[in-house]
């Protein structure tokens, strides 16, 4: 069982190869109901859905799935498990717009599998009713419209593919992977004021511990402002 924080479940079975990790993370709310943040590559669905009936959790009690961003391996799944799920699903504006293909999106990285219409855009700052109360923070840079999502009260961050997890280190996602690396640069020194304990990145890590320290050495690595 991966359950990495109370209530914070990393879910199995979704890595396309053991050197290429995605962290699909569940994650339970206040009372019975469960988000989902991102949904894996095409055809990761089943996992997800093997790895509920492990926990012992219905797939329609999730009710919100929450994206970070448009490419592929974070929304591949995003119509299958909105369909079992029945959940409403989220996107910052920018970013509902290129998953909706419209316009579709031509920058580095796979492009979505499939347009796919969002229940609820959201903007900088937004509060999110998920996981005992999120805030959306815009955090444009590795695509447009990517966004992060902060529990503040427990002090985690949902960093989508801003960080990467390297070891005990946050990296940014690689440049041929990203849209405009200062600006996803200009985002990662906002992320470093927030109170972060954990940093629940995408991709490699999770750094369950001193996230922030680790935002913070990376930020002070980039060139001088
Ligand atoms: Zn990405």
């Amino acid at each position: 069982m991966a359950e990495i924080l109370p209530g914070v479940h990393q879910v199995e079975g979704v890595d396309p190869s053991p050197d290429f990790s995605t962290h699909v993370y569940l994650v339970k709310d206040k009372g019975s109901s469960w988000t989902l943040i991102d949904t894996g590559l095409p055809g990761t669905h089943t996992a997800t859905l093997a790895y509920l009936a492990k926990i012992k959790v219905e797939p329609t009690a999730i009710k919100r799935i929450l994206l970070t961003h448009l490419h592929r391996d974070h929304t591949g799944s995003l119509r299958a498990l909105a369909e079992r799920t029945r959940a409403r699903t989220f996107a910052h504006w920018v970013e509902a717009a290129y998953i909706a293909n419209a316009p579709k999106y031509d920058g580095p990285g796979t492009p979505p599998a499939e347009a796919f219409t969002v229940d609820e855009t959201l903007k900088d700052g937004d509060a999110v009713d998920a996981a005992g109360g999120l805030i959306a923070y815009h955090t444009p840079g590795h695509t447009p419209g990517h966004t992060a999502y902060y529990q503040a009260e427990r002090k985690l961050l949902f960093s989508g593919d801003l960080f990467f997890g390297n070891a005990e280190r946050a990296v940014l996602t690689p440049p041929e992977y990203t849209h405009h690396t200062p600006t996803a640069q200009i985002s990662a020194r906002r992320m470093s004021q927030l109170s972060i304990d954990s940093l629940l990145t995408y991709h490699g890590g999770p750094l369950l511990k001193n996230g922030g320290g680790a935002v913070r050495s990376l930020v002070q690595s980039f060139p001088a402002t």
